[in-house]
């Protein structure tokens, strides 16, 4: 697969929880986590998700990996249907697609080395490296993640935090996959090491011709690393586009305000920003709002919102500008 080609393709994904309630557990109703997300991922480019906490985009994230079957919706790996795929078939899939977690210090097994956390696919997937040659793959691994291989027989708790999240990049790489997806990989980490994990993501990138889905609540991290953005509320994306159009020209209200609520570090530039104060709570997903999900906190409100949901318009009629569910999308520069 070459650079460019569309590797990962969801359409309508759906994910719905049931809430149950009484002595007979009768569904009354149900949290739709992800409520119909659709896109393309190219081989080779970075997808970044961002949203508030609970918009949904970790449940995404599982659903991307198969861990969560879908309630709709399909997803297409390099052509192949994945929720179709069953027993052998689903297994070698997942070889192609592998995940990074968000906290290194409970994703890793405190009472196995790292030269058997890293090695841990290749028992799942054995034909992958012959049992004789495991070792010095996780040899060849460790030092591809900037650690030595020396360090093979320790335990997680004699690595720093940083250390502990390359050697999860290592553990997902393990199988020599296409896509990974990468479920807040930097949060738990202090913001001097995060550069150094986002660096390293992207030098893997490079050299293995990687694609990665990025979520994460922090914009300023998805802006670092991402050809494109998709900004996620209440299980639906808001607005989608290359990085610069997100970040330099939002059109979507809901991106407007979160961009403007970036700390900026130059603090004789700060009075050059005006911050747009979102009123309220996110809603329920359990009950999101009529028509634009996001009308009960926008500023920019009018009767239709209320009425008409927006729809996410793929921009395939000629006209100028990326998508953006809103009535009203307009350009705002965001300083
Ligand atoms: Fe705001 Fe209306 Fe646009 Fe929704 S459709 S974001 S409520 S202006």
């Amino acid at each position: 697969m070459s650079t460019g080609e569309v590797i990962l393709s969801a359409e309508g994904l759906k994910k719905y929880y049931p809430i149950r309630s009484g002595v007979l557990r009768r569904t009354v109703g149900h949290v739709k986590a992800v409520d119909g997300v659709s896109f393309d991922l190219r081989a080779g480019e970075t997808l970044g998700i961002v949203g508030e906490s609970g918009c949904g985009k970790s449940t995404l994230g599982r659903l991307l990996m198969r861990l969560e079957e879908p309630t709709a919706g399909t997803l297409n790996f390099d052509g192949v249907d994945m929720y179709a795929q069953r027993g052998a078939a689903m297994r070698k899939l997942r070889r192609d697609i592998q995940i990074v977690f968000q906290d290194p210090y409970t994703s890793l097994n405190p009472r196995k080395t790292v030269g058997d956390i890293i090695g841990e696919p290749f028992e799942i997937h054995p034909g992958v490296v012959p049992r004789g040659g495991r070792k010095a793959r996780v040899r060849e691994l460790l030092d591809l993640v900037g650690l030595s291989p020396e360090h093979i027989n320790r335990y997680p708790h004699q690595f720093s935090g940083g250390q502990r999240q390359r050697i999860g990049i290592a553990r997902g790489l393990a199988l020599n996959p296409k896509v990974i997806i990468c479920d807040e990989p930097v949060s738990a980490l202090d913001v001097s090491v995060q550069a150094q994990v986002v660096n390293l993501m992207e030098r893997l990138q490079d050299e293995l011709g990687l694609a990665y889905v990025f979520i994460a609540h922090d914009l300023s991290v998805v802006r670092h690393i991402s050809d494109r953005v998709g900004v996620m509320y209440l299980g639906r994306f808001a607005e989608l586009g290359n990085e610069d159009e997100i970040y330099a020209r939002p059109t979507h209200p809901y991106t407007q305000a979160l961009l403007s609520a970036v700390p900026i570090p130059d603090p004789t530039q700060r009075h050059t920003r005006e911050q747009i104060v979102l009123s309220g709570d996110v809603p329920s997903p359990a009950n999101p709002p009529s028509g634009c999900r996001f009308h009960t906190r926008c500023w920019k409100a009018q009767e239709i919102c209320s009425v008409e949901e927006p729809e996410l318009d793929r921009r395939d009629d000629g006209r100028e500008g990326h998508p953006s569910a809103c009535h009203f999308a307009e350009a705002r520069e965001v300083v």
